[in-house]
């Protein structure tokens, strides 16, 4: 048995803005499942719910600041999760990264080298828990300063870096380096140094034992200028330390045969009950009710990475076409304003709802047909994901883990059983319109089309999976 510090700064359902949330609330989970000792560690923001109040267990002193650490437990289940509570920094409205007014935290450095130094604390000092970490696994450039730190402590615990997206590396000034007191020894270009500026994300990939990502594709494609972000060198130097593990998904959430929000549970034996979910769904969004027209979904952030702009650019011409269009999200703000303006001039055809609602995505992904996800990069996603298992056949750019995850629908593939969506590889409004009318013409062709939802929805997609790979991982270093 391993004793695993799993460090995130969001954990679903306490409190969570993106996919890392769920990683970070499943995996561990998925871990313990296996036998393992996992602790989670996050910081004790405002905005925490869905748990426990924290139990004080105590103070730890690091750079000249007391911090308290409290426990408490992922929601019905027994894993730890230990917050680094110091309301100077985390007691506030708004998210981990924003304020309530949008604006990043001015004093973000500040907050995470500060949650990196206790993670360190932690993992090594049995005095404050009576416990230590054999691994330390952290995510993301809020957790990067770790690996480094640990570097120049006396046997320190083995770490793992997981990138959960490259375009986010906690970049600051070069003077934020002594603002943070952090030791002169791991200020150079071999270390969290990048071009004159302070890198967090550098820490976790120079001095991590093993790099992850969450998908093999998008382990390849940060080795390359397009997606590196500058790191690509690095990265491609470090290949030999470098995995990509696909992220799971929560099936208990996620899961047509047992889930509460939707009109009628279905399972790849009852696939007949799906209509009843369209039908549902027709109404409550107020488009014509027909089985016949196929119903096409899109849930997710309103930014250029979902390749939101060719769908855009697609949308003329899609209300032309005999389907119908159900987009769930927000984000940018001219984005949300272009769409409304199509839902407004055809009602008949397209819907738009503005906002976050997961009752909704889970209505969306039961009665559409067809799920568009045509991302200009996607290190894992997870809507493609939930779509197959809704027998709801994805259409998605070939990229990262979207080509990790959906086959295909080929004449080859088609036959021998394994496709299970649509892809295709420019990220072009005239690829995407190529691939929605290939879509139309297999959705009519009812014998295939039920082929491909069934191979779609008996794939595996639960943590299990995954966690044996990271298990297998810790047990490597
Ligand atoms: P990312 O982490 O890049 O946003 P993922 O596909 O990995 O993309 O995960 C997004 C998660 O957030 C999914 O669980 C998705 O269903 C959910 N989600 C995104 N936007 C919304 C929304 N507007 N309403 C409900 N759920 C949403």
């Amino acid at each position: 048995m391993k004793k695993i510090l799993f460090a995130s700064s969001e954990t679903h359902p306490l409190i969570k803005t993106g996919g890392l949330a769920d990683v970070a609330g499943s995996l561990p989970l998925a871990l313990a499942e296996l036998g393992q000792d996992v602790r989670i560690i996050m910081p004790n923001y405002q905005g925490i719910k869905n748990c426990e109040p924290g139990r004080y267990l105590c103070t730890v002193r690091v750079n000249n600041c007391d911090v308290n650490l409290l426990e408490t437990r992922l929601p019905d289940s027994d894993v730890i999760v230990w917050l680094v509570d110091y309301p100077p920094f985390f007691n506030f409205p708004g998210n981990p990264y924003l304020d309530e007014a949008g604006r990043p935290w001015p004093n973000i450095g500040e907050r995470f080298a500060l949650f990196c130094r206790i993670i360190v604390e932690v993992a090594t000092n049995r005095a404050y828990l009576n416990w230590h970490a054999d691994i330390v696994h952290c995510n993301d450039w809020q957790t990067g300063l770790v690996p480094a730190l640990l570097s120049l402590e006396p046997n320190p615990p083995a770490t793992i870096f997981t990138i959960h997206n490259m375009a986010y590396q906690g970049l600051f000034p070069g003077s934020t380096y002594a603002q943070l007191n952090l030791p002169g020894q791991l200020l150079h270009p071999d270390g969290l140094e990048f071009h004159g500026m302070l890198s967090f994300i550098k820490g976790g990939l120079s001095y991590s034992d093993r790099i992850t990502t969450v998908s093999p594709t998008y382990a390849q494609e940060i080795q390359t200028p397009e997606f590196g972000y500058g790191l690509e060198g690095l990265l491609a130097h470090k290949q030999s330390h470098l995995r990509g593990i696909l992220n799971g998904i929560d099936v208990s959430v996620w899961n047509p045969a047992n889930d509460a929000y939707i009109a009628k549970p279905f399972s790849v034996d009852t696939l007949k009950d799906k209509q009843i979910n369209k039908t549902a769904l027709q109404q409550q969004l107020g488009l014509p009710v027909d089985p016949e027209t196929p119903l096409f979904g899109l849930i997710g952030r309103l930014v250029e990475q979902k390749g939101i702009d060719l769908v855009l650019s697609c949308l003329q011409e899609m209300t032309t076409l005999p389907l119908q269009f159900a987009l769930l999200g927000s984000g940018d703000k001219s984005i949300e304003y272009r769409l409304q303006e199509f839902a407004r001039l055809y009602p008949e055809r397209v819907s738009i709802t503005i906002g976050y609602d997961e009752r909704l995505a889970h209505q969306i992904e039961a009665g559409a047909d067809i799920f568009l996800m045509p991302s200009r990069f996607e290190p894992c996603g997870l809507n493609q994901m939930y779509s197959q298992c809704y027998g709801t056949i994805p259409i998605v750019r070939k990229t990262g883990g979207l080509a990790d995850t959906v086959v295909d629908a080929l004449p080859e593939s088609i036959s021998n059983g394994t496709a299970s969506g649509i892809s295709f590889n420019d990220a072009s409004a005239a690829a995407l319109i190529e691939a929605i009318k290939r879509s139309l013409v297999l959705f009519h062709n009812r014998p295939v089309w039920k082929k491909i939802q069934r191979n779609a929805m008996i794939k595996d997609f639960s943590w299990q999976n995954s966690a044996n790979q990271y298990l297998a991982l810790y047990n490597e270093i």
